[in-house]
């Protein structure tokens, strides 16, 4: 019988590429909204302990394992910011538009060699609402902050995320490559990795 785990994350962007990569493993992931898990505050003040904290909630409410992930653009001209708070960049209500503007708003005059950043993404597996050792695996992804957005695919930031390897916004690869190079992706094959075992 396939093992059941919650994924603690309502982002349907996110819930895809993870749905494409841990369906290779004999595993059912149930979204949290299917049990109306109530969202976590995100507290902390790294992506670990976000992600933690979203695991755990999701676990405490649904007696399941937990699977959360945390991840957001780094971007060096900014001394990484906007980092563990880039859905809320442009606010608490605002949109990926709103972020992407003022992300571009604030870039508009930086030269390219200064507009270095990268996606990094942490993932947990809880067992258990008190486990004390969650799994964790990171990933990270090196590009630059283009000028104007390209390319429709995505989400997020992807519009604006240059990557220098196929010289073209993350926006516009397929979802298999974008997968295959993502942070995301990257600490995916690491949690599948580390399950199969
Ligand atoms: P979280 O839900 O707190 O983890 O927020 C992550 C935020 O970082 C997302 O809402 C996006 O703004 C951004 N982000 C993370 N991963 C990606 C990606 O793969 N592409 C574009 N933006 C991303």
């Amino acid at each position: 019988m396939s093992r059941r785990i919650v994924l603690a994350t309502g982002n349907q962007g996110k819930v895809r590429e993870l749905d494409a990569i841990l369906t290779q493993l004999d595993i059912e992931i149930v979204p949290q909204s299917e049990f109306n898990v109530p969202e976590a505050e995100e507290t902390g003040l790294t992506f670990v302990e976000n992600a933690i904290i979203k695991a755990r909630n999701a676990s405490a409410h649904t007696g399941l394992p937990a699977i959360a992930d945390d991840s957001g653009l780094e971007v060096d001209y900014l001394k990484g910011a906007p980092g563990i708070y880039s859905s809320r960049y442009a606010g608490v209500d605002a949109n990926s538009q709103d972020n992407v503007k003022k992300l571009l708003a604030t870039m508009k005059d930086v030269p390219d060699e200064e507009r270095s950043a990268r996606f990094q993404c942490l993932l947990v597996l809880m067992e258990h609402d008190k486990d004390p050792t969650p799994l964790i695996c990171q990933g990270s992804w090196e590009g630059r902050i283009l000028h104007q957005q390209q390319g429709d695919g995505g989400f997020g930031y992807d519009p604006v995320f240059y990557v220098p390897t196929h010289d073209c916004a993350s926006a516009e690869l397929t979802p298999e490559v974008k997968n295959q190079l993502s942070h995301r992706g990257q600490a995916l094959r690491q949690l599948a990795a580390a399950m199969k075992q």
